[in-house]
């Protein structure tokens, strides 16, 4: 029985041309970039058509710095930490303002900056479980405020933020804007010149590249200070040696993922919108959020009277991999301000199932999965003693 993978939102197969593309970079190109004999020469074109490849998925500008890390958690925390040191300890600002359904990776960084006495507002979400424009208008102030920060998609939902709208704001109080690009890139068209981010950050294994690598997009006349020290690799803004298989394999993999966005938006699409068609059919099955809001590649499906782990062990049985939510916070689900926004109670919460598909995704894989569901919530609500009606 082959396996099917449907949890792509927690991370991605390394598309195999990426595989191919990296491979000579961790067997007979292994020069260190910085060291001055051919060994560390030979790779500086390989890294240089890596970065352009970067530049052009984003439509950044010449201008602007794009810097090689390990992943979006060290991108997030170095946004935040930067913005602090920089405006907040050595500046005469006070606050950040984020929202309510951010990945840990900010909102735990943010916790901890309110424990060094940084005030962090939390922008609550609207009844579509997405931030609201005039929430941020109504708060925002120049005086106080270095960063505004807001996820471009969630997660768990795949709700996407107004995030044109909430940038515009912030460049207009002149208050710099960061937003987490994880759940974006690959998904919907992330285009940094119609769009007025400062900072952008992203992870490679989330589009179909390699784990370890991911980047921070800073925009030109946005300060960064280091976290980390010690070389002067990435211009000093990031030290450590570049993981140059790691950086070579994420830029093919945001080229494909470029070329494969119009496929994403149809082809993808189309498939979890027959998984959800089919999956609403079952009774007492809600899904989260509405479509035209959402990446085309998520659907979270909460299914009445049985509970999420128990249904994701009937289905990995079957082959099948599917998540209760974010790999890194399921346990905070019940508490989810995006469900409860939508009107998903904490009782509902816990019955939901998250699939996120990806351009490897095939029809009859989707038709499997719908089979293996229904027969799963059979099963389980045969052993339950929820009343549905
Ligand atoms: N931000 C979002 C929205 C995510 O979904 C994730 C991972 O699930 C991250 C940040 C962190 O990514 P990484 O674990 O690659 O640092």
């Amino acid at each position: 029985m082959n396996k099917i993978y449907l949890d792509n939102n927690a991370t991605t197969m390394a598309d195999p041309k990426v595989r191919d593309e990296m491979s000579a970079f961790v067997s007979q190109m292994y020069g260190n970039p910085n060291s001055l004999h051919t060994f560390g020469t030979e790779v500086h074109p390989y890294m240089r058509l890596a970065l352009d490849r970067l530049y052009k998925g984003l439509n950044a500008s010449d201008e602007d710095d794009i810097i090689i890390n390990s992943c979006a958690t060290e991108g997030n925390n170095t946004v935040l930490k930067s913005v602090w040191l920089n405006h907040i300890v050595n500046g005469s600002k006070k606050r950040i303002i984020t929202s309510q359904i951010e990945h840990p990776s900010v909102s735990e960084t943010c916790q901890f900056l309110e424990t060094m006495g940084v005030e962090v507002i939390y922008l609550p979400v609207n009844q579509r479980g997405i931030v609201d424009p005039d929430e941020l208008r109504k708060v925002i102030n120049p005086k106080l405020d270095a960063l505004v920060s807001v996820m471009w998609a969630n997660n768990e939902t795949g709700l996407i933020n107004p995030i044109r709208e909430l940038a515009q704001i912030s460049k207009e109080a002149g208050v710099p804007f960061h937003s987490d690009a994880v759940q974006a890139i690959g998904k919907i068209p992330v285009d940094l010149q119609s769009v007025a981010v400062d900072y952008l950050t992203f992870s490679a294994h989330k589009f179909h590249g390699p784990k370890g690598v991911g980047a921070l997009y800073v925009r030109a006349g946005q300060k960064i200070t280091p976290l980390f020290h010690g070389g002067e690799q990435m211009g000093g803004l990031r030290s450590g040696t570049i993981n140059v298989a790691g950086l070579v394999g994420m830029g093919l993999a945001m080229e494909l993922a470029t070329d494969y966005l119009e496929y994403e938006d149809q082809e993808v699409r189309r498939l979890r919108d027959h998984l959800e068609d089919s999956l609403v059919q079952i009774p007492g099955v809600m899904v989260i959020g509405d479509r035209d809001i959402r990446t085309p590649n998520t659907v979270f499906a909460s299914f009445k009277g049985v509970e999420g782990e128990g249904l994701l062990w009937d289905l990995n049985r079957s082959g099948i991999a599917a998540s209760t939510g974010s790999a890194c916070a399921s346990e905070t689900l019940e508490e989810n301000p995006s469900f409860k926004a939508i009107g998903i109670s904490s009782d509902l919460a816990h019955t939901g199932i998250r699939f996120s598909l990806s351009r490897f995704t095939t029809k009859e894989e989707i038709d499997r999965t719908v089979d293996a569901v229904k027969k799963a919530v059979e099963r389980l609500r045969s052993i339950s003693t929820t009343d549905l009606s």
